[in-house]
């Protein structure tokens, strides 16, 4: 950590609190921040500062010998002391409170110091991480390293790259914001600078964008170093595994619109069945009877079935498994994904191509653009392409084990600077989703009769819309934030502290934007009004899959010691009671006996098993995503090979030429054509040539494999029937699929270059076929989006085959 300072000097500079010395002892616990030293070196920075703002009391003087004191700091070896820690941290107090007059609380330097040494914390939910994210980026970028601030949105890139601007300005370095809305021209001039606020997926886009490019300039990114992440559960655990895709240049359409009437017209029980958890459907054998009568010439166990296997499945799914205003909204004629842990909008993205057109027929929608995926990235290895990674979130200590895991990267909690007196109250589950819709009405009615401040947290935008239904029925007028206007869903969850609001809010929608009570801006009387009457009451309809995610919502009240109440309203019907019977739980039919009149369960106990059911749920995605990044594990390695190629092809002019005049030819007709190129067109134009060919086939290819590998991936449960393991399985076939990728990507080139057609002394390229799409798009796949697909595959052959 520290090899400047002597083990004796930190001692003579903590303060020898023995409780300190315990924590330390107990630094490598999962969930504890260090503080022995670095709590020293918080609070002497903070004193640090005050004396430097009592000796230079005249205005802008305190941040002139701050902004000296930074200078001293510029050559500082590669980490830093502890007492180099404690003067930047003095240096950031005094610039913030100069930029923004706002004085960093203890508990932020204690968290920035944390940050800095790579640990991720833990902060409640408006305890200021922006400011701590700020001061960390701040310290990478003053040493002169580049930093990325990853958001979760657009929205809060712009808004964060904004608000800290006049900081980073005293601080001497750079700071841009870039979101889906930047040029080209802009995004390349807002990655240069020290310190760069994006979106996760923006990001990733970009790298996706920037792995196909044919000239080195058309590049935007430069290469990465430090990230901070703000709420990085949610992109660390929760979007870890989501691919982003690049996808373009059309191909030949599926058949998925002829499969998708077929489906429309299957009937359910008697055609397919539908398991408890709602996740994978499956055809019973009346339902294999009508395939086999509509595709009589398909051998459907044969490999030639399993497109037609798997577009009936994709099409299955669509119809009955993805909901309308749940899993996606229709707005505009398109149909638009809800993301599942964010409850928004998912701005520019899209199914993978059968499911989008699958769900386009379901609903009677124009078909939009089919293309061939040509790259993707998990958003998890787009975060370890960093050097150093760092973070904060509202709820991260709950999957310290996970973070230390899949990332190496402990966290810590850092605790509210002002104790939290919110009330979360015990839970209340109903028999039925009706009770329990009823039972939130009726506490909402009672709190606003008050003119206390509610917020009503529900899963999915058909819910938003019931309650607000429900709430107008009762005579309340009341904002709601779903998918469906996420534009200005900040200002209005800004406004849902105010005397008598009611707000009714998908999942986390307007996560990142603090609710002040009494309103924003913050008036101290509205406040003290709306404290008085016990602040922001939260109501969750349901819990989420992960307590997470109930965490954050209840967060949204008794923000910065404020008054604040959280209460649970769950019901036997709910997603997270209903995955029980598979562990065996089997609550629903055993607490018929123990509810009262209005459907409330009075059995003790029963929040205790829902909390199980919902560790189980966790842990069941959990394995899910390991289990996806196993299969990505060695495409991403693969992936790797071929981009060291293409970047040695595309930085070094003459390489394409040189590897394809090393190339074996023998097998090619126009053999010895190349010289005769060489001849005609000159050395310089040959090697053009040569390069724009190679990029084109090793894209051209890559994408293929990649194409190859996803029919591979669901083909390769057929034969879990022979008792294989399919990841081992899969495994073999990709590294089978990727034998000489580099050699046939040349021979392709080569055979390309020697066919070309000369006019001019110039190569016609497009005459030959090497034409990009001018359109490309960027999309994020809902994770898993087939359910258990494979499973369901195998589930109908072991049926089918009687066993
Ligand atoms: P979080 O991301 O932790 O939920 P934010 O960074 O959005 O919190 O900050 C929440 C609110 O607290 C903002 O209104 C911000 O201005 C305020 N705030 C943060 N730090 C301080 C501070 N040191 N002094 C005063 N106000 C602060
Ligand atoms: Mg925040």
């Amino acid at each position: 950590m520290n090899n400047e300072t002597s083990a004796k000097q930190r001692a003579a500079k903590s303060r020898p609190l023995l409780g300190n010395k315990f924590k330390n002892w107990l630094m490598n616990t999962p969930g504890v921040v260090e503080t022995a030293v670095l709590g020293t070196v918080a609070s002497r920075a903070a004193a640090q500062a005050a004396t430097l703002q009592q000796t230079h009391a005249a205005p802008g003087q305190a941040a002139a010998a701050a902004q000296q004191k930074l200078a001293s700091l510029r050559g500082a070896a590669a980490v830093w002391s502890d007492a180099e820690l404690e003067n930047y941290l003095s240096c950031a107090v005094v610039l913030l409170e100069e930029a923004l007059g706002m004085t960093l609380f203890d508990t932020q330097l204690l968290a920035a110091a944390n940050m800095l040494r790579g640990t991720v914390v833990e902060m409640d939910t408006g305890e200021g991480k922006t400011l701590v994210g700020a001061v960390v980026a701040g310290a990478h970028a003053a040493r002169g390293r580049r930093v990325h601030v990853l958001t979760v949105n657009d929205y809060l890139a712009q808004r964060d790259a904004h608000w800290m601007h006049p900081f980073y300005e005293l601080l001497g370095v750079s700071a841009e914001a870039v979101t889906s809305a930047t040029d080209a021209a802009d995004r390349r001039s807002a990655y240069l600078a020290d310190i760069v606020y994006v979106s996760v997926n923006e990001l990733g886009f970009d790298v996706l964008r920037d792995r196909g490019c044919t000239e080195p300039e058309e590049a935007v990114l430069q290469p990465f170093d430090a990230c901070v992440v703000d709420e990085i559960d949610s992109v660390l655990v929760d979007e870890a595994t989501v691919p982003l895709v690049l996808a373009g240049r059309a191909r030949s359409e599926l058949q998925s619109v002829d499969v998708a009437s077929f489906v429309k017209e299957l009937r359910p029980a008697a055609d397919y069945t539908v398991d408890a958890n709602k996740r994978n459907v499956s055809l019973t054998d009346a339902g294999l009877a009508r395939v086999e009568a509509r595709w009589p010439d398909v051998e459907l166990y044969s490999a030639a079935g399993t497109p037609l296997f798997s577009s009936i499945n994709v099409a299955l799914h669509a119809q009955v498994l993805l909901q309308r205003d749940v899993d996606y909204i229709v707005r505009d004629g398109k149909a638009e994904i809800v993301s599942d842990s964010r409850g928004r909008v998912a701005h520019l993205q899209r199914w993978p191509d059968g499911l989008q057109a699958a769900v386009e027929t379901k609903e009677g929608l124009h078909h939009t653009e089919q293309g061939e995926v040509l790259d993707q990235l998990l958003v998890r290895d787009l975060v370890k392409s960093f050097g150093s990674v760092t973070g904060m979130s509202g709820t991260a200590v709950a999957v310290a084990d996970y973070l230390r895991t899949h990332y190496e990267l402990d966290a810590g909690r850092i605790p509210p600077h002002k104790q939290c007196i919110r009330q979360d109250r015990a839970e209340q589950v109903h028999s039925t989703g009706a009770q329990r819709d009823a039972a939130v009405i009726a506490a909402a009615i009672t709190a606003h009769a008050t003119g206390q401040p509610v917020l009503i947290g529900t899963h999915d935008v058909a819910a938003s819309e019931r309650f607000t239904a429900l709430l107008a029925d009762a005579g309340i007028d009341c904002q709601v934030l779903n998918a469906r206007n996420d534009s200005v869903e900040a200002d209005i969850i800004a406004q849902a502290g105010r005397r008598g609001a009611v707000t009714v809010s998908t999942q986390m929608a307007g996560r990142g934007t603090d609710i002040l009570l009494g309103g924003s801006p913050a008036n101290a009387e509205a406040h003290g009004d709306v404290a008085a009457l016990g602040g922001l009451l939260v109501i969750i309809v349901g819990r989420y899959y992960s307590p997470r995610l109930d965490a954050q919502l209840r967060g949204r009240a008794g923000r910065q010691g404020d008054p604040g109440a959280s209460i649970i309203y769950s019901s036997m019907e709910d997603p997270a009671a209903n995955g029980q019977e598979a562990h065996g739980l089997e609550l629903s039919d055993s607490v018929d006996q123990d509810t009262d009149d209005a459907g409330l369960v009075t059995r003790a106990g029963v929040s205790r098993l829902l909390d199980r059911a919902q560790r189980l749920a966790e842990q069941e995605r959990f394995t899910t995503q390991q289990n996806s990044w196993k299969y990505n594990e060695l495409i991403a390695y693969q992936r790797k090979v071929v981009l060291a190629e293409r970047d040695r092809v595309l930085h070094d002019r003459a390489a394409a030429l040189e590897i394809l005049d090393s190339t074996d030819s023998t097998d090619i007709a126009g053999s010895g054509r190349l010289e005769e190129l060489r001849s005609i067109l000159g050395g310089v134009e040959l090697a053009r040539a040569c390069r724009a060919v190679l990029l084109f086939e090793l894209d051209a290819l890559w994408s293929d494999h990649l194409a190859l590998l996803s029919e591979q991936r669901a083909a390769i449960h057929l034969r879990a029937l022979g008792r294989q393991n399919p990841l081992d399985e899969f495994r073999r076939e990709t590294i089978r699929a990727f034998e000489g990728f580099l050699d046939d990507a040349h021979a392709a080139a080569l055979e390309t270059v020697e066919a070309l057609e000369i006019a001019d002394g110039r190569v016609d390229l497009a005459a030959a076929g090497i034409r990009r799409g001018s359109t490309t798009w960027t999309y994020v796949v809902d994770e898993n989006p087939f359910g258990n697909q494979s499973d369901a595959i195998v589930k109908w052959l072991l049926k089918k085959l009687g066993k």
